[in-house]
């Protein structure tokens, strides 16, 4: 007889599998911590389309009900529970994607102490749940474990540049902290761990004030405002649309390799660039104004994702410049309300 277990997955699993329909078959369970935040969210719709059944830990510090509001409650089989993961929890799950943690330095630095807890004792727990149930564990990590670094691009070999007592540390060592806590658990506990380490991503569901720069530029080009460059605007980042993120977290965590993964778009820009794009996509004649820097920020970061593309056999699909669009109208709805919009 088959083994109903060997079949867990959603309805897509099932028919590649060619498991026979009258084989009873065990949705697989999956927790999103985080799950009501920006990347958490657009994760959350991709597994339920598949058929997972969800459960969405998140305290709501950044994250937003609204992100899942287009669920029906009545149907959707997504249920989410406010919880901080600083405090332990119970529950049965196949799978763990692990992002609750507050990713723009803004939100960040607020409570610095409470991001470094965050990091450490709330992976440490959700390490912890998934060894007691036996689920795959999959830790995002960020391209900030390489600090400012002096390798570039940044290959995962690379170890990194960062100070350990600077206004950063406690999301960077935190992160650091937390990989190598799922390493950790991975050795010595035998736990299936994957480990992604995303680099700046954007899309419609950022908060308008989250403070980091494609939502803080987009904003400000539609309000009217002068785009904020933080230094002299050479430093250099490189942007990956939402979509393409999430198609690589889930063939991360379904896939046979720990990692850790660069999860990014190898498209560098400068901020003065960016801007320079922001302009092009929402108001030619917005200004620019300069502002001081924030301490420690990395002078330039962009990802080598060869080793995704062999093992994983990903790569981002959409550029800065059709992913920047999908963002504006989202925003424009939100900053103007519907009406204004079309008066736009
Ligand atoms: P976000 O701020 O939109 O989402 C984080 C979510 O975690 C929010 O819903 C927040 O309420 C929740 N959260 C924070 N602290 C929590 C706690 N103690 N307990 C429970 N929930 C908590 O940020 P995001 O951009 O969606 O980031 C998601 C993950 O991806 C984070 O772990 C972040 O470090 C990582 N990451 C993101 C980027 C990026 O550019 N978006 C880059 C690198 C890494
Ligand atoms: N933990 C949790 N949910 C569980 C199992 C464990 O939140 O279902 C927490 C637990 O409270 C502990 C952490 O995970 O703080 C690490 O658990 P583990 O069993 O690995 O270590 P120990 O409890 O022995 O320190
Ligand atoms: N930045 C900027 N203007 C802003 C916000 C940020 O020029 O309004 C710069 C910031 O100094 C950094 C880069 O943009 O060099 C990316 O910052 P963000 O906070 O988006 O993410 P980070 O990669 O630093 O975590």
């Amino acid at each position: 007889r088959q083994d109903a277990h060997a079949a867990v997955g959603g309805e897509r699993e099932r028919r590649a599998a060619r498991v026979p329909l009258g084989v009873r078959l065990r949705v697989l369970r999956v927790l999103v911590t985080g799950g009501a935040g920006f990347v958490g969210s657009h994760l959350v719709d991709r597994l339920l389309e598949r058929g997972d059944s969800v459960i969405v830990v998140d305290n709501f510090f950044t994250g937003r009900k609204e992100n899942l509001a287009h669920h029906d409650p009545a149907t959707a089989a997504l249920e989410v529970i406010r919880h901080d993961v600083v405090e332990p929890a119970l529950l049965e799950v196949d799978r763990i994607y692990h992002l609750a943690c507050p990713a723009s330095p803004v939100h960040y630095k607020h409570n610095p102490v409470k991001t470094a807890k965050t990091s450490v004792v709330g992976t440490l727990n959700m390490l912890g749940l998934a060894k007691r149930v036996g689920a795959r564990f999959l830790l995002t990590s960020t391209s900030e474990v390489y600090g400012d670094p002096l390798q570039h691009p940044q290959v995962e070999t690379y170890w990194g540049n960062v100070n350990p007592i600077g206004v950063r540390s406690c999301y960077d060592e935190g992160k650091r902290t937390a990989e190598t806590l799922a390493m950790d658990y991975h050795r010595a506990a035998n736990l299936e761990v994957r480990i992604a380490r995303i680099f700046n991503t954007y899309e419609p569901r950022m908060c308008i004030d989250d403070g980091r720069v494609v939502s803080n530029f987009v904003a400000q080009a539609l309000r009217k405002e002068p785009l904020t460059v933080y230094g002299d605007g050479k430093q250099t980042r490189s942007f990956q649309y939402v979509s393409d993120l999430v198609e690589g977290l889930m063939k991360l965590m379904e896939g046979e390799h720990v990692g850790p993964f660069n999860l990014g778009n190898p498209g560098e820009f400068t901020m003065l660039e960016l801007a320079r794009v922001v302009q092009e996509t929402i108001d030619r004649g917005a200004r620019i104004e300069f502002r001081p820097n924030t301490a420690d920020d990395p002078h330039k970061r962009k990802p080598d994702i060869a080793r995704a593309k062999q093992l994983l056999g990903w790569e981002p699909k959409v550029p800065l410049r059709e992913g920047l669009p999908l963002m504006v109208q989202d925003f424009r709805a939100r900053i103007f309300g519907d009406g204004q919009q079309a008066a736009q």
